[in-house]
């Protein structure tokens, strides 16, 4: 297939500075959980993402000097020769494809706590670290700042060595160069603080001395906020921001322009709409005459032209949309938008850096795995026999496994008991704000409606005869789990029998039903993470008063990890439902409920018409028991093989349901053993 015509602007070669990207498309910085501890992982994930198109690849977040240390968040590192010798395993595989290779060069001030260097951290000023560790950064002296600029310069010198196309100076996300352009933080009296010139000396001066040291073959890139935090909401953008940008426009070669607040730069699908950076960052390109990217969650090629030709941006920046599709921009060139697996704003792979391990991604399985596992995003080994498979389940983890067996070229039958494809997903897409995690469904039965060799029955409840009786040599159950109705969690370690009258008490899958609660219902969240406060304002949306309980400190404590617990929490305090945290629901008799504080022996009554458990999930793997016991007693000689994945094996979140169900189309009838031994990272490896 060829690329309609109203995209070529997107193909377009650009140059920036001394080098010339070969199309728009512009893989900003972003973590991924690996960085300095897993290189040879980094370097094959960010390869594919070239192969896919990207026409600039870019690493995460690169220490300049040990005294910027992230662990446990794996950040990467330019500080020696080894380090360039690292890095350069990214920029070969980058180059391999005609991308460039840029690295954003990172100092880390009151961001980073330096627990593995031990490295006193330096400040704009002596301030607490921005982490919450228990730690304040030394207000740097002119020596400190001399010593800064020299670790930035020699970094950029071993960046270029290293193969590197763009250095970045990387001024926002609240490290060390951001707090030197705050007006609230820098309140230094000396060169460096005070006026907009002042404040603005030291990116000034690391721009120039990036340029005087690498300029002739690198780029110079600079990522800075088009806002400071104290606009408002009709003007987001001071005097003074504008100012800075007005006396830095045309100093590097390149722009790329975030916002303020991470948390609506990186807003989940909930809260924050895609391209919606746009109002905050429009005016930069009119302040200079250098490229502009910024990121904005962007998946419709129709989007991506309309930023370009409003002249908002030069580049489509991304990092989701480039961990749910690496390959998103040559499916646009071959004209192959419908294949697009678009990002649903999740943010499951933020959760990988949080956590300090390698991301993961709910739309794309192979995300993190393209060097542990040699998971290809696109590619996938075909089918080892004339063999039929048996799907039973259509959700996440049946209709992924379905995708990718009918890939690899199996004859499938998909089963599924209700009337609509998507399980789990496709109940959750209909509760607020959460429409985007349709995708998860689109992107696969898009694919699946494509093969011939994939036969759909909906409306089918099969028992193990029905199972047994099709006769497919490999049957896997991907039936899924429910939501318990007996308290059963992290805060009761057994079943409660003290949760009165059953018709007074819900679970999500009554909501999801239609049977909801009236009155006052107490939303009971033992779970911790979206659910829980989800179903509360959907419940609130119907009318019902809520009052939320949690035995966490926080509403959604889980939602760090995704940097959604502060708007969660938010949201709700807003809707007026009143929120109970660090209590645990201990009894309920149909008029009111007694709530136990977890740290002390007290304990406080509520009134209530109705609970809703939001606790842990049973897993509907009687289908699978079923066979199973009848496959024991049957001949060896001609029985199908049986496994269970997803939910139904251990409830999870829907990218573990979407990674089990491709797993096991790719282990199917090969012989990777079903093992953890799998690479850890090549650096490691004894050979
Ligand atoms: P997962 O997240 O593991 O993919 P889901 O709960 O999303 O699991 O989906 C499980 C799907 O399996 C649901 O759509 C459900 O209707 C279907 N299902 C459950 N039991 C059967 C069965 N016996 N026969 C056919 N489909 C079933
Ligand atoms: Fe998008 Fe979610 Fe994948 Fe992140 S994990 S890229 S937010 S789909």
């Amino acid at each position: 297939m060829t690329r309609d015509p109203r995209y070529d602007i997107l193909f377009e070669s650009v140059r920036i500075g001394p080098v010339e990207a070969p199309n728009r498309f512009y893989q900003v910085p972003h973590c991924n959980g690996m960085g300095l501890l897993r290189p040879r992982m980094v370097a094959e994930m960010r390869g594919i993402k070239a192969e896919g198109g990207w026409g600039v690849v870019c690493t995460e977040y690169c220490s300049i000097h040990p005294s910027s240390d992230d662990l446990p968040q794996p950040y990467a590192s330019l500080w020696n020769q080894a380090d360039i010798k690292t890095q350069a395993l990214m920029t070969e595989k980058v180059h391999e494809y005609g991308a460039l290779a840029g690295v954003e060069l990172w100092a880390g001030g009151a961001g980073s706590a330096n627990l593995m260097t031990r490295e006193v951290a330096l400040g704009v000023d002596s301030m607490p670290n921005v982490g919450g560790n228990p730690f304040q950064t030394r207000a740097m002296d002119r020596q400190d700042i001399r010593n800064l600029r020299r670790w930035h310069r020699d970094a950029a010198l071993r960046a270029r060595d290293a193969g590197f196309d763009i250095v970045y100076v990387y001024a926002t996300h609240a490290y060390l160069l951001a707090h030197f352009l705050s007006p609230v933080h820098n309140r230094r009296t000396d060169e460096y603080g005070g006026s907009v010139e002042n404040r603005v000396r030291l990116v000034r001066e690391l721009i120039e001395e990036t340029k005087d040291a690498v300029g002739d073959t690198c780029a110079v890139a600079v990522r800075m906020a088009a806002d400071d935090g104290t606009g408002t909401a009709e003007q987001p953008v001071s005097e003074d921001r504008r100012e800075m940008f007005n006396i830095l426009a045309e100093l590097p070669d390149l722009w790329d322009v975030n916002v303020f607040n991470y948390a609506h730069e990186m807003g989940v699908s909930r809260f924050v709409q895609e391209g919606s950076l746009e109002k905050t960052m429009q005016y930069v390109k009119s302040v200079t005459s250098k490229p502009v990217v910024t990121v904005g969650r962007f998946t419709s090629p129709d989007t991506m032209v309309s930023q370009i030709r409003r002249g908002i941006v030069d580049f489509i920046g991304a990092a989701r949309p480039s961990i749910a599709d690496p390959f998103l921009p040559r499916k646009i060139d071959e004209g192959r938008t419908e294949d697009i697996r678009e990002c649903i704003g999740c943010n499951i792979c933020y959760s990988g850096d949080s956590l300090g391990v390698p991301i993961r991604c709910t739309q794309n399985p192979t995300m993190g795995e393209e060097w542990r596992r040699g998971w290809h995003p696109e590619r996938i080994q075909p089918k080892s026999s004339d063999a039929t498979v048996l799907v039973v389940g259509a959700g996440p983890a049946g209709l992924e496994a379905t995708r990718a067996l009918g890939q690899r070229g199996y004859k499938l039958m998909l089963a599924e008991a209700s009337t609509e494809l998507g399980g789990r997903v496709a109940q959750e897409c209909r509760l607020p704000g959460l429409a985007e995690w349709g995708r998860v469904i689109d992107y696969r039965v898009q694919q699946i409606q494509t093969m011939p060799n994939v036969d759909i029955f909906l409306d089918n409840h099969l028992d193990a005869e029905d199972a047994l009786s099709i006769g497919a040599d490999h049957i896997v159950i991907a039936t899924g789990s429910k939501w318990r109705a007996d308290g059963f969690g992290r805060y009761h370690a057994k079943p409660c029998p003290d949760l009165g009258p059953a018709e007074q008490v819900f679970t999500p899958n009554d909501i999801f039903m239609g049977r909801l609660p009236e009155g006052r219902a107490i939303v009971f969240d033992d779970d911790h993470y979206y659910m829980g406060p989800v179903l509360a304002e959907a419940l609130v949306a119907q009318g019902v008063e809520v009052c939320f309980v949690t035995p966490e400190n926080l509403v959604s404590a889980w939602g760090v990890m995704t940097d959604e617990q502060y708007q969660t929490q938010q949201r709700l305090v807003q809707l007026g439902v009143q929120i109970i945290t660090a209590h645990g629901l201990d009894e309920f008799d149909g008029g009111k409920a007694r709530l136990s504080c977890v740290y002390s022996d007290r304990s406080r009554v509520v009134k209530a018409d109705a609970v809703v458990l939001v606790t842990a999930r049973t897993p509907v793997d009687g289908l699978y028991r079923e066979i199973s016991g009848q496959l024991e007693s049957a001949d060896a000689e001609s029985v199908p093989t049986l496994r269970k994945i997803g939910d139904c094996d251990a409830p999870a979140i829907i990218a573990a349901a979407v990674y089990a169900g491709h797993r096991y189309a790719r282990e199917l009838e090969t012989d990777v053993a079903q093992t953890v031994d799998v690479r850890h990272d090549k650096l490691s490896d004894p050979d």
